[in-house]
């Protein structure tokens, strides 16, 4: 096996292994590999050995490796920021949109969305640590959002994503996501279907899998370190 092979199936035995500790069903989370800045031909090694879907932020580069894996069917999930005039191809040629935080942009992407094509899958970006100029809406903001989003025909609410600060504390990291988590059972309440948590990235795995995450966004663990 070579090394991104090796690296894929140490992080799904992690996921495992997390998911016995905590008494969660290993196939209720899903593995996105992140795969910003990272050549098309890692993307079809992972492939290769059984990896469907992939994470990019930065669209051009992503149209780019779309285009250049194209003859495998890959599922393609946009989680970085989201500019107006970008919507389009979002629209065009992804199944998932985890960074959804303006109604705006919501708007566009279901009109824009082709009617041949499923609904895009979205997940509100919630700034659960309130931190101060990044992206997400605030906690209290979330179940409008949602709400709003559930009316879109081209749009499919699927659920809440974050990123919290940034912590080596287990704990912090909990915290961070039971308050995620916890926000969604409130929307929830409101009568809303969500069935997705996304959230967990290389530093903070084990803790959004004990949180309930159902998606995890891995790029450092699978493909190395990244280059500036
Ligand atoms: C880069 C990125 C990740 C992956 O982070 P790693 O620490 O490399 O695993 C996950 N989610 C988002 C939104 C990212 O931008």
């Amino acid at each position: 096996m070579n090394t991104l092979q090796d690296n894929l199936s140490r992080v799904q035995q992690r996921i495992h292994r997390v998911a016995a500790e905590y008494g969660r069903n290993p196939d209720d989370i899903r593995l996105l590999a992140v795969s910003k800045t990272r050549p098309a031909k890692d993307i079809l090694a992972l492939a290769e050995a059984g990896q469907f879907a992939f994470g990019e932020n930065y669209l051009q580069e992503a149209l780019d490796k779309i285009e250049a894996t194209g003859e495998r069917d890959l599922e393609w999930h946009f989680i970085g920021p989201v500019q107006s005039n970008k919507t389009r191809h979002i629209a065009g040629h992804f199944a998932w949109l985890h960074s959804l935080d303006r109604l705006k942009i919501a708007r566009r992407l279901s009109q824009q969305r082709h009617a041949w094509q499923a609904p895009l899958n979205v997940c509100v970006q919630v700034n659960i640590s309130e931190e101060p100029a990044k992206a997400g809406v605030l906690p209290a903001q979330a179940s409008d959002l949602c709400h709003a989003v559930q009316d879109l025909p081209g749009l499919k609410l699927r659920g809440l994503m974050a990123i919290p600060q940034a912590s080596e504390d287990f704990d912090t990291q909990r915290r961070n996501f039971r308050a995620l988590r916890q926000l969604q059972e409130s929307i929830q309440m409101s009568g809303l279907a969500l069935d997705t948590l996304s959230m967990g990235m290389s530093g903070d795995l084990e803790a959004a899998i004990a949180e309930g995450a159902t998606l995890v966004r891995i790029g450092t663990d699978i493909f190395g370190p990244r280059q500036g």
